[in-house]
């Protein structure tokens, strides 16, 4: 039996928890950047699963990759040793510079991670007085949905409901060093922080505010943790957002396109001194680490680079900003990006970004609202400049 987009609707609202309201488009199939729904209708995909698709959708070298590890081996556990992991240890670590990784799934849980690892270096290497180890971290960030991550969201909704939450974390202001400066103490064991704030809205911070950050960090003897689970892997014009800011950090997170879209798999990174604190048994993860992850995010992480995928994310991205910078429309606040990651804010009078990303779905083209005023375009990072011009006409005639 084939079902209508109208009838699987249907069933998913009646049938799941309401905790989305995603656009009414039902995708069934996706091939580079294009998508195409049960009606067989196409539509340009402008979010690339905020990121995770980097790669554009159904790769066929990642795909072949996870075939042919899923007809060998998918999950041993971690209580053995399996012959993909290693591998793909050795890929990441040479490409991120660092000496050690943990892996895990989702985003949610590298940060867990990153969190727990920062509070026992914290405890043990830095020397902090036990239960007061504290992490500063900025208004307006995204990091997950569990309970600690969710502690300390400044966004209302996200925590509305929820309580207790886990205590040890401060808020400051985005992009303000001095907040930064005067919320040091002898209990700040890590700074934890998006190179760029992709769900609030693509902010970027002031120059040179990276560059200070590190200094107080290095000066209090404080971890610096990126998470770099959208803003990596070419999304920005470079494999790293850090390396914009001529900074690197002690302890970074990925997540989201480290798999190109077949299946999550984030890590985290770190050297020798902060890394080594994990013994045995402190933590883990049942699938974190399983060959048929592995063998695909070695593949995903192959193909961005073989295929120049970060060097045609810096191209197309100073393509779509000049062509977005010619364009005038008195709906529009502000434009903002780096690399293939923009957001276009509109007036407060344009009356929220929701109904425009409405407009461009019927237009064939697929964009997410973030942030209630801003509309992300963030497509594969394999798109090519014309299949940009074709969406450009849909933004223009939309935002008209
Ligand atoms: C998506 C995201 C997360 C959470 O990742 P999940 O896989 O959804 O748990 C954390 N931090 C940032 C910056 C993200 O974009």
């Amino acid at each position: 039996m084939i079902f209508s987009s109208k009838e699987l609707i249907s069933l998913e609202e009646k049938l799941g928890a309401h905790n989305y309201k995603p656009l009414d488009v039902v995708i069934e199939r996706g091939e580079g950047v294009w998508v195409w729904d049960v009606e067989g209708n196409r539509y340009l995909d402008f979010l690339a699963a905020y990121s995770a698709v980097n790669q554009g959708h159904s790769h066929p070298k990642i795909l072949k990759a996870m075939v042919e590890q899923a007809a060998k081996l998918t999950l041993t556990s971690r209580a053995f040793r399996n012959s993909v992991l290693p591998l793909f240890y050795e890929k990441i670590t040479s490409i991120s510079g660092f000496s050690r990784v943990l892996p895990m799934n989702t985003g949610a849980e590298a940060v867990e991670t990153a969190i727990k690892l920062a509070r026992k270096w914290g405890y043990y290497v830095k020397g902090v007085e036990r239960e007061k180890a504290k992490i500063l971290c900025f208004e307006n960030n995204f990091h997950g949905r569990t309970i600690t991550v969710i502690s300390f969201s400044s966004e209302t909704q996200y925590r509305d409901g929820f309580a207790p939450f886990t205590p040890g974390f401060e808020l400051l202001p985005y992009g303000d060093i001095s907040a930064v400066e005067n919320a040091i103490d002898e209990n700040v064991v890590a700074v934890l922080i998006e190179p760029i704030q992709g769900e609030g809205g693509i902010i970027i911070p002031p120059p040179g505010f990276f560059k200070q950050l590190r200094e107080l960090c290095d000066k209090n003897r404080i971890l610096l943790i990126l998470d770099e689970i959208q803003s990596a892997l070419g999304r920005t014009g470079k494999m790293f957002a850090f390396e914009h800011e001529g900074i690197r950090p002690d302890v970074l997170i990925l997540g989201k396109a480290l798999s190109g879209g077949f299946y999550p798999v984030s890590v985290v990174l770190a050297e020798d001194e902060v890394m080594n604190v994990f013994k045995p048994g402190d933590h883990g993860s049942t699938y974190g680490g399983n060959p048929l992850g592995a063998a695909i995010a070695i593949k995903a992480l192959d193909v961005l680079i073989e295929e120049k995928m970060v060097e045609n994310a810096a191209a197309m991205g100073e393509y779509i900003m000049n062509k977005l910078n010619e364009f005038s429309s008195p709906l529009i606040k502000e434009i903002r990006g780096r690399g293939l990651w923009i957001g276009i804010e509109l007036k407060p009078e344009a009356g929220g970004a929701r109904k425009y990303c409405e407009k461009l779905m019927e237009e064939g083209l697929l964009c997410k609202e973030t942030h209630e005023h801003t509309i992300r375009l963030a497509p594969p990072l394999i798109i090519k400049k014309e299949e940009i011009d074709w969406a450009l006409d849909k933004i223009f005639k939309v935002l008209q």
